[in-house]
């Protein structure tokens, strides 16, 4: 028997907690994998707090993420040993996730760990630097940031998602400004490759439909008036990369940007990506993540901190990423 962290119904609410449970108890599906490690991503955050119904069958593991081991396989792609990870495909959701020493996996699910990283530093990135890296590679392929002299913008800047974002464009040789509410975390971005900051207040506030057009592109974590203050502050023929909603998932925005200044909205989703965009992405990690950096924005966690890193995450108050190191589950 091991440990898995649990979503149940309690009262007729969704309620997380630590479960020792057994191999018996895991779905029928082709993969057995032994976990060495998880994430903890904003959506993790919203699954285990119940913010946001995000399992959507009780009882669910939690975990978007995890990489590990093959230990039995019925499917003919996978055989025992083989280093793998998953990234969303609907973990904690509709299928059983990471938070567990062990879990069966559908085999399409799995992806071969990229060469160059290990399991913790693949982790590291998790589902948050994964999607970074579609939203850098969405905005590349919009093709202007390339062509422009002015800044790219990340918001939520300290988060997961935005700590790997600033790495990747820095590092690809973009001038990053960072949006956060943090000016604790400035010198942190500063390494990251930051070289100029935004308050989140400034973003935050209803604003024109049509601004200075003060950035060549973005990568918004935040979502709301956020969202559709970068839009309006995009200069002609940019891009914005729009992935998350921490600040919220309105968007009170015009068509002004788009229709006046053919700004694109580049919408990015990393749980049902096909297999190709999420090899390009883990490519682009690769090539342009350095490994330093990525230990500077990491935090390894046991399982059991999870109730505790859960609230933090929402409260906005963690910074970079999370591991959630299982092996001692
Ligand atoms: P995270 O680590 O919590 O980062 C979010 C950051 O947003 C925080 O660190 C904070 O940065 C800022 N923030 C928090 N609350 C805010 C608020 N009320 N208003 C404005 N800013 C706020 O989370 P993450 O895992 O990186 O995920 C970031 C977002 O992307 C989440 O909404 C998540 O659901 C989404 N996401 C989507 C996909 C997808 O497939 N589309 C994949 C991954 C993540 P500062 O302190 O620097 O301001």
């Amino acid at each position: 028997s091991f440990q898995a962290m649990m979503i149940e119904d309690v009262g007729g609410k969704p309620q997380a907690g630590l479960k020792t449970i057994s191999l018996e108890d895991l779905p029928d599906h082709d993969v057995l994998v032994e976990i060495a490690c998880s994430s903890l991503n904003y959506k993790d955050g919203l699954a285990l707090t119940g913010k946001i119904r995000i399992a959507r069958r009780l009882p669910m593991v939690a975990g978007i993420d995890l990489a590990g081991t093959v230990v039995e396989s019925r499917a003919p792609e996978w055989k025992p040993g083989d280093r793998v990870l998953v990234n969303g495909w609907g973990l904690s959701e509709t299928e059983w996730g990471g938070y567990s020493r062990y879990q069966r996996l559908k085999p399409q699910f799995l992806t071969r760990l990229p060469d160059g990283f290990d399991m913790q530093q693949a982790m590291a990135i998790g589902t948050a630097g994964y999607t970074a890296a579609l939203c850098v590679n969405a905005l590349e392929d919009w093709g202007h940031i390339q062509k422009s002299d002015k800044p790219v913008l990340v918001t939520g800047a300290a988060g997961g998602v935005g700590s790997v974002a600033i790495a990747l464009l820095a590092k690809r040789g973009y001038q990053v400004t960072a949006s956060t509410g943090r000016a604790s975390t400035h010198d942190y971005l500063r390494k990251l490759g930051a070289t100029a900051f935004v308050t989140r207040e400034a973003l935050a506030a209803p604003g024109a439909p049509l601004q200075a057009e003060d950035w060549a592109g973005a990568v918004d974590s935040v979502g709301s008036t956020t969202l559709a203050n970068v839009l309006a502050q995009t200069e002609y023929g940019g891009g914005v990369a729009a992935c998350g909603l921490a600040g919220g998932a309105d968007l009170p925005a015009t068509v002004m940007p788009h229709i006046l200044r053919s700004v694109a909205l580049l919408g990015v989703d990393s749980v049902m990506a096909p297999q190709s965009r999420r090899d390009r992405a883990w490519s682009l990690l690769a090539e342009s993540l350095d490994k330093d950096l990525l230990a500077e924005m990491t935090n390894v966690h046991p399982m059991s901190d999870l109730p505790q890193l859960a609230e933090a995450i929402i409260a906005g108050k963690t910074q970079g990423r999370v591991v959630i190191r299982i092996e001692d589950a």
